[in-house]
């Protein structure tokens, strides 16, 4: 991992700059959601093994089950997917964007 923040060039300080992560915002929320509609239709297989298992008591079992499969896949692929999308964001951000704002004097530069 490189931590490495450059130097504001008005202020001549890393204090106060951080690196600017539009991309890596982005990349959580895209990978979020194609996680999460994944994970649902992935998870289908195993919804429908919970409404077979649930159907011995029919209909709310059957319903409980389906809901509770498609859940727990979509939960499951959001989370995968958001730290996914956080991760090649964040690498976009750092080591191809590589845009920078000082929080001192407002000033956004690249390296
Ligand atoms: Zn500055």
């Amino acid at each position: 991992m490189d931590t490495e923040i450059p130097k504001c060039p008005t202020c001549d300080s890393s204090i106060h700059v951080v690196l600017v992560n539009t991309t890596q915002k982005i990349g959580t929320a895209v990978g979020g959601v194609a996680g999460g509609a994944c994970g649902y239709y992935g998870a289908s297989s195993g919804a429908v093994t919970g409404a077979v298992i649930g159907s011995v008591i029919p209909v709310v079992g059957t319903g409980l089950g389906l809901l509770a499969g498609g859940l727990a896949g979509a939960l499951a692929g959001f989370f995968a997917g958001s730290a996914v999308g956080n991760q090649v964001g964040e690498h976009i951000d750092r080591h191809v964007i590589s845009e920078y704002r000082c929080n001192q004097c407002g000033s956004e530069f690249e390296i």
